[in-house]
């Protein structure tokens, strides 16, 4: 039998007229739902002055204001905590005992959240959504995937290997905290033919191999590179560098608040992410404008905040929820053939990191893509030195880079000006570049940081 083409042959492959009819069905569903089963979702509803049975296009959704950001999901679990004693939220749309899986996101400040709690109708959706996420970025039954993560014991690891039983592929987890010498140890005996993980850590294990065990980080037989939590895989210097070492193929996913199920494709240049499950979650298809939070024409290459709604969910549906993060959106199709109707979307960075120098903004991530297209000249790794708290910046912004194994010091003053001229032409933005020796901003096996907070 030939190998199928998408996770559920049914849904990935419905026309964009037959999945929107589905869509607005579960989504009055969900909205009616929402209201009836919780407080949360009824106060919300009564306040911005809609009730759901209200809504009957897609345009009348669209027009909803923003119900809930992470502060509300915060608020709201501290209310069912005082009132209940459940840590859920008064969003929650059924009896807490249904809860059958509850993972924490964060907790680093302040109350974590319990965004991924779900009952067992909801642990199948996560597994039926992330599985075609999985499968579009080719994994497939008898694969083993060495899950390196941080936390994989904690909050992450539970969540992600679920979907991968489903699958019939088996997780190898070890968190990222472990150090190298035992994680290589341990790939050395279960040989994974997947490796998911942060790009960071990806690119520690290329270091740290050879000096561990004298050979090539390909000896190892990883031919799949999930890697995600980080930028890079859309930057092509980035991408060879990590693909030639291992000898494989890394694509990268998302999954952001429980929701969001999406994965890159095979086509050879990135195409950013496929949304695959249209029928279980609105994204971005209901885009804002991230300063007046007033809705925006989604269209090919449109840029704004996704607010994110859950279809079909019984525990903790989101509506109307907002992320922080901005995308862009891309609606034509793409060359991969990938029959889904859904947008893909290219993450542009978090609202919360955005940086204004004289009145034009950029984000932390376009400055790196910048930096990293002079790879080998400079190594990739650099940091945005702020002497002052952000957002606003005094011209010109301050960037550490590493210079490349290669580059002279006598070349380093070229470069610089090169780096500022083009920094110049895509933002508009004056900067003022500094360099280091390679290896001076150090690796880490968790997410590289950005910043350098000199201020405080
Ligand atoms: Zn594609």
């Amino acid at each position: 039998m030939p190998e199928k083409k998408v996770w559920n042959e049914k849904m990935e492959t419905l026309g964009r007229e037959e999945i929107e009819r589905v869509r607005l069905r579960k989504l009055r569903k969900q909205l009616k739902y929402g209201y009836t089963h919780s407080e949360f979702y009824r106060r919300k509803f009564d306040e911005v002055g809609f009730r759901p049975d209200e809504i009957k296009t897609w345009e009348d959704f669209r027009k909803i204001p923003l119900l809930m950001d992470k502060e509300d999901e915060r608020q709201s679990q501290k209310e069912s905590i005082e009132r209940f004693g459940h840590p859920f939220g008064i969003h929650l749309c059924c009896p807490p005992e249904k809860i059958v899986m509850a993972k924490t996101t964060g907790g680093t400040t302040g109350l974590p959240t319990f965004s991924y709690s779900f009952t067992q109708h909801d642990v199948d959706r996560w597994n039926e959504g992330t599985a075609r996420g999985y499968w579009l970025a080719g994994l497939r039954p008898g694969d083993r995937v060495l899950f390196c993560f941080p936390l994989s014991g904690g909050w992450a690891g539970s969540i992600v290997k679920t979907p991968l039983q489903v699958m019939g592929i088996l997780c190898l987890d070890i968190g990222a905290e472990t150090p190298l010498e035992k994680i290589v140890e341990y790939a050395k005996v279960t040989w994974p033919n997947v490796l998911m993980s942060t790009p960071s850590f990806a690119e520690g294990l290329i270091e740290a191999y050879p000096k561990l065990t004298g050979k090539p980080v390909s000896e190892l037989g990883i031919k799949k590179l999930l890697l995600s939590g980080e930028p890079g895989v859309a930057i092509p210097s980035i991408r060879k560098r990590m693909e030639e070492a291992f000898l494989g193929r890394w694509n990268d996913y998302l999954m952001i608040n429980s929701e969001g199920f999406s994965s890159s494709c095979s086509a050879d240049e990135y195409q950013g992410l496929h949304e695959v499950a249209l029928d279980l979650t609105i994204w971005s298809d209901d885009l804002i404008d991230p300063d007046t939070k007033k809705p925006i024409e989604v269209k090919d290459g449109a840029i704004g905040e996704g607010l994110i709604t859950s279809l079909d969910r019984e525990g903790l549906p989101l509506i109307k929820y907002k992320l922080g993060d901005v995308i862009q959106v891309f609606t034509k199709s793409c060359e991969c053939g990938y029959p889904g109707p859904g947008n893909r979307i290219k993450h542009i960075g978090r609202l919360a990191d955005r940086l204004w120098v004289e009145g034009v903004s950029v984000f932390p991530i376009a400055v790196r893509d910048v930096v990293t297209s002079f790879i080998p000249r400079v190594t990739g790794a650099m940091r945005i030195v702020l002497t002052e708290p952000p957002p606003n910046i005094t011209p010109p912004l301050k960037i550490k880079v590493e210079q490349g194994l290669g580059t002279e010091q006598m070349q380093l003053p070229d470069l610089a000006r090169e780096i500022e001229e083009r920094m110049f032409q895509l933002y508009q933005i004056r900067s003022k570049v500094e360099f280091v020796p390679p290896e001076a901003l150090g690796r880490v096996t968790k997410k590289t940081p950005l910043f350098e907070e000199q201020y405080r």
